[in-house]
């Protein structure tokens, strides 16, 4: 028989449904909201909310319009203060275990330390933290440590990205702590337990089956996390943004087909697969 294993985990994460259906609930309010940046990494889910009257800027400077959401990867203080002064009507979805990152970085700036965060320099999760302190550098890879090798540092406390995978985090650090003079050093782990449940869950069901479909936007760090992983696992395993990308896909050699998602895939999207599947003789096991 051909069968569906789905992932207990799948769909939104809380971070992202709780942005998502405040951004829809305000829409429907007030018309229109302005934004930087994508609310999520997810094109359908954008989509909708853009079709809704959601406005997507590409800079605080563009900015139009009186109200204004902070999508679930944050802002930098700095341009949330620029967007007061502007008088705009602010309404935070930073996620909270974003938020907590925040009062971390703060706090730990206030204290001295340089702060390292680990993570993608680009992403704006990371870009938003580095805007809660002073005296902050981010590490993308074994080369920025060398950065910071010949520096005698007083205080250093080391931070992730939420969405990295533990094992790249620790063999980070274990870097850091080699390469870096710093008369103390705090290690924390701020990774996502979402993210990390998520990983666990995929590689056990990556395992039982012939094929693996990751669910999920190209542009989403723990949907590019999870394919990455499960690629090592199934030789067979396709990240799928949208119905173009599964219509591509030959499924006559596979009898079981795993299906996982990143945390900012919908789950219409997630049960258009389902459907598909059933259409051309699968049978939803679990
Ligand atoms: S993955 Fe975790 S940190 Fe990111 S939005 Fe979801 S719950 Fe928040």
């Amino acid at each position: 028989m051909k069968k569906i294993i789905v992932a207990k985990n799948i769909g939104f994460c809380f971070g992202v449904k709780r942005a998502v259906e405040t951004t829809e609930e305000l829409l429907y309010k007030l018309k229109s909201l302005s934004t930087v940046g994508d609310v999520v990494h997810n094109p359908l889910v954008m989509e909708k909310l853009k079709l809704k009257g959601l406005k997507v800027y590409n800079s605080i400077e563009e900015v139009k319009g009186k109200f204004f959401l902070i999508r679930s990867h944050g802002l930098p203080k700095n341009q949330i203060e620029k967007l007061k002064k502007l008088n705009f009507k602010i309404y935070d979805m930073t996620c909270p275990f974003v938020k907590k990152i925040h009062y971390l970085v703060e706090d730990l700036s206030n204290k001295c330390y340089t702060i390292l965060i680990v993570g993608n320099k680009n992403h704006p999760e990371v870009l938003g933290i580095k805007g809660y302190g002073r005296n902050i550098k981010i590490i993308e890879n074994k080369q920025d440590i060398l950065k910071h090798k010949h520096k005698k540092l007083d205080r250093v406390a080391v931070i992730s990205q939420t969405t990295l995978n533990f094992d790249y985090y620790y063999d980070i650090v274990k870097n850091i702590i080699e390469m870096v003079k710093a008369k103390e050093m705090l290690v924390l782990n701020t990774i996502c337990k979402v993210t990390e449940e998520r990983e666990k869950e995929s590689i056990e069901i990556t395992k039982k089956v012939d094929t693996v479909l990751v669910l999920g936007g190209k542009e989403s760090s723990n949907t590019k996390k999870l394919f990455k992983i499960c690629k090592k696992e199934c030789k067979y395993c396709f990240l799928v943004e949208n119905f173009s990308d599964l219509s591509k896909i030959n499924f006559n050699n596979f009898n079981e087909v795993g299906i996982i998602s990143g945390t900012s895939t919908p789950n219409f999207f997630i049960k258009e697969v389902i459907e598909y599947l059933k259409k051309i003789g699968y049978k939803e096991v679990s």
